[in-house]
C-alpha cells in the first residue's frame, strides 16, 4: 500500500469518527421521515437526503417519473484518470405497519436505546442507504486524487418491487449501470450477497359442479382438487439447478454462513426450489361441496433455474389435474455474479481488518435491487447490518453495526477504484 492509499483510507476512518454522532443523527431522522410502501410516497424521507446532499455541497438530480416517488442520481468523475466506474445503490422507501402491535416503541420513533436504533426501516434499509450517502460524500472529498468515476442512487418503489425506482433508472438513466455495484441491504456483517433467489408467483382457479354436502357421489370437490394439486406441486421442489462450478462451490460452501444470517435451514434451501402456497380460498358454507377453489403459489427459484424450466413442471403436473387454469401473477428471475470477484476480496479484506473475520458470499432468499444490475451483467454485492424485526415488530439496528457498515462501504469504494 502506498503512503497516500493508507493515508486517505485513515482519513476515511478519522472522518467517520469525527462525524459518528451526526452520521448516526442522519440515520435517525431518515427513520422518522416515513415512507411507507405502499402507499410508497417518499417525500418527506427524500427531503431529509436532499438536506444532506445540499450541506455536504454534492453534485446529484432528482429523477422522479412518479412525483411522489423521487430518485437521487449523483456522479462525478475522479481528478485521477480514467478507471472503474462503481456505483452505489440503496432505496429509501420501507415496508408498512400493520398498527403498532408487538412494537416497545413506537414504529416512527427513531428511539436510541441501550446502543439499539429502533423503528421501520432501522434495519431495511436505512442504515445502508446512509451507508451509500456517507460513503458518496466522503469520497468527494477525495475526488481530486481518486481515478475513475462514482455513482450514488438512493432510490424509491423498491419494497414493493414497483417500477418507479432502481427499474426506472436502469431503463432510462444509462449512468447508473457501472461496472460494478454496492448494496447496503441488510444482510448481517458476516455474510457478503452475491446472488438472490427469484420469485414466480402463480394463481390457480378449480372448478367443479358442486353439490349439497351429503351427496359426495355427483361431483368433486374444488377444494378437494386443490388440495391434492398442492401436494402434487410440491415435486417442483426437487428440480435441480445447473451452475458453473465456481458458484456451485461458493453455495456448497456458504451453507452454514446462510443457516447463521437467516435461519438454520436457510443453507439447505439457497440452490432449490421452494413453493409457498401463501393463499387458499375456496367454499361457501360446511355443508357444501365447494364449486371453486383459488390458491396462489409463491414460487421461489435459485440462480440457476428458469421461469419456462418451472412452468414445464407445473403443465406436466396439471395435465393430472384436467380443468385447473393457473395464471401467472409475477416473475422476476433468480440473479448471481461472480462469487469471487474483486470486490468480494475488496469487501473481505476491509472486514477482516475491521472485525476480524471473513464474511462470506452467500445468495440471500429475499429480492433487492441488486438483481438489477445483475441482470444488465454488471456485478453487484450486497453487505449490510443484521435484519433485526425486518418487516416484523420492533425493528431496529445496533449502532456499532451499523458504523461498521459505512466504514465498510467507504474503504471498499475507495479501494475498487483505486485497484490497480
Ligand atoms: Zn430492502
Amino acid at each position: 500500500m502506498t503512503a497516500a492509499v493508507s493515508s486517505d483510507r485513515d482519513q476515511i476512518l478519522r472522518w467517520i469518527e469525527e462525524e459518528r454522532d451526526e452520521i448516526v443523527r442522519f440515520l435517525q431522522r431518515l427513520v422518522r421521515a416515513r415512507s411507507p410502501n405502499p402507499p410508497g410516497d417518499t417525500r418527506a424521507a427524500a427531503a431529509v437526503v436532499q438536506e444532506r446532499l445540499d450541506a455536504e455541497g454534492l453534485p446529484y438530480r432528482i429523477v422522479a417519473p412518479n412525483p411522489e416517488m423521487p430518485n437521487f442520481v449523483g456522479t462525478f468523475e475522479g481528478g485521477g484518470g480514467p478507471g472503474r466506474h462503481l456505483v452505489l445503490n440503496g432505496h429509501i422507501d420501507v415496508f408498512p405497519v400493520a398498527g403498532d402491535h408487538g412494537w416497545s416503541r413506537d414504529p416512527w420513533s427513531g428511539d436510541i436505546v441501550d446502543g439499539k436504533l429502533y423503528g421501520r426501516g432501522a434495519a431495511d434499509m436505512k442504515p445502508g442507504t446512509t451507508a451509500s450517502i456517507v460513503t458518496y460524500a466522503l469520497l468527494h472529498r477525495l475526488r481530486d486524487r481518486l481515478p475513475g468515476k462514482l455513482t450514488l442512487t438512493a432510490v424509491s418503489d423498491e419494497e414493493t418491487f414497483g417500477p418507479w425506482g432502481a427499474r426506472w433508472l436502469m431503463d432510462h438513466e444509462p449512468e447508473v449501470l457501472g461496472d460494478c455495484c454496492l448494496n447496503g441491504e441488510p444482510s448481517g456483517p458476516n455474510t457478503i450477497r452475491f446472488g438472490e433467489k427469484g420469485p414466480l408467483w402463480l394463481r390457480f382457479t378449480v372448478r367443479a359442479d358442486g353439490a349439497h354436502g351429503a351427496y359426495t357421489h355427483l361431483t368433486k370437490s374444488a377444494t378437494l382438487v386443490a388440495t391434492q394439486l398442492i401436494g402434487a406441486l410440491g415435486q417442483i421442489e426437487d428440480l435441480a439447478v445447473e451452475l458453473p462450478h465456481n458458484v456451485m462451490s461458493a453455495m456448497d460452501e456458504a451453507r452454514e454462513a446462510s443457516d447463521a444470517a437467516m435461519g438454520a435451514g436457510a443453507g439447505a434451501i439457497t440452490d432449490k426450489v421452494t413453493l409457498n402456497v401463501g393463499l387458499l380460498e375456496g367454499g361457501v358454507k360446511v355443508n357444501m361441496i365447494p364449486s371453486e377453489c383459488h390458491f396462489e403459489a409463491d414460487i421461489r427459484m435459485p440462480p440457476g433455474m428458469t421461469r419456462e424450466r418451472v412452468m414445464a413442471e407445473v403443465d406436466r403436473i396439471l395435465a393430472d389435474h384436467p380443468g385447473v387454469e393457473v395464471e401467472e401473477t409475477g416473475c422476476s428471475p433468480p440473479s448471481y455474479c461472480d462469487p469471487y470477484g474483486p470486490m468480494v476480496e475488496i469487501l473481505q479484506r476491509n472486514v477482516q481488518a475491521l472485525r476480524g473475520h471473513r464474511p462470506t458470499p452467500i445468495v440471500g432468499l429475499g429480492g433487492t435491487d441488486a438483481r438489477l444490475w445483475r441482470y444488465r451483467g454488471i456485478p453487484a454485492y450486497v453487505y449490510g447490518v443484521f435484519p433485526h424485526g425486518m418487516g416484523s415488530h420492533d425493528e431496529h439496528v445496533d449502532i456499532e453495526d451499523f458504523l461498521h457498515v459505512v466504514r465498510t462501504h467507504a474503504l471498499s469504494a475507495y479501494d475498487y477504484l483505486t485497484a490497480k
